[in-house]
């Protein structure tokens, strides 16, 4: 099962992602997660992306989508759930391109609806943990508050150490990223509405604002 999820940051779609991994065991491909881990090893890439992400800027497509279409191609026989690609009409064309070459079909096409303010108080308030990007961590959400250990807050699911992303501290890089998502003429709006114009897969379309049992109950219901 091959799935695009879509929804600002901040609307849960890396926690939703998360549990459609464990529950369907397919790839859960995520292009800022990919960029973080070239940053972190130090690797020619994460260097040249480092700038544009403390941004909140786009990473240039000529570096971001190759990336994201060999990483997809991994997972090719597993399946994928696709997070955070595509952010622009230009991606969206470019994967579809890729798709149909490859001949892989995009079965899914969620969308988290989520208002911009809301998005934006939420967003400074996740964890990362330094164990697994998929474990979430909120210290606003019950459902996923990190645990005191020693004094100190660490991931709720393996204890591990949690830290803030700077682009998730930084008012201005957070306006930014977005804007490029409400962008729906040539943003990731724009990238949303090219798959549900296209047809072929299923678009699913969820209430972010409800309580992240009650999103996923939503989206598990559709994916039959
Ligand atoms: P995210 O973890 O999805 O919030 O992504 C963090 C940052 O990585 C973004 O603000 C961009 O700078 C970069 N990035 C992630 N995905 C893409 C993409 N599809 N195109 C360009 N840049 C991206």
């Amino acid at each position: 099962m091959n799935i695009l999820i879509f929804g600002p940051n901040g609307s849960g779609k890396g926690t939703q992602g998360a549990i459609l991994k464990e529950k369907y065991g397919m790839d859960h491909i995520e292009s800022g997660a990919i960029f973080r881990s070239h940053i972190k090893g130090g690797t020619e890439l994460g260097k040249k992306a480092k700038a544009y992400i403390d941004r909140g800027d786009l990473v240039p497509d000529e570096l971001t989508i190759p990336m994201v279409l060999e990483t997809l191609s991994k997972s090719k026989d597993k399946g994928w759930l696709l997070d955070g690609f595509p952010r622009s009409l230009a991606q969206a064309e470019a994967l579809d391109k890729a798709l149909a070459e490859s001949g892989m079909k995009l079965d899914y096409v969620v969308e988290i609806v989520l208002d911009r303010q809301v998005a934006k108080e939420r967003i400074m308030g996740r964890r990362l943990c330094a164990n697994d990007n998929n474990h979430p961590n909120h210290i606003a959400f019950e459902a996923i508050k990190p645990v005191e250990k020693d004094g100190k807050l660490v991931c709720r699911v393996c204890g591990g150490e949690l830290s803030t992303r700077a682009d998730d501290q930084d008012e201005a890089a957070i306006n930014k990223r977005h804007d490029i998502y409400y962008n729906d003429k040539d943003g990731t709006m724009a990238a949303v509405n090219y798959f549900k114009k296209k047809g072929g897969a299923k678009v699913i379309s969820v209430d972010g604002s409800v309580p992240i049992k009650e999103v996923t109950a939503l989206i598990l219901k559709e994916l039959a």
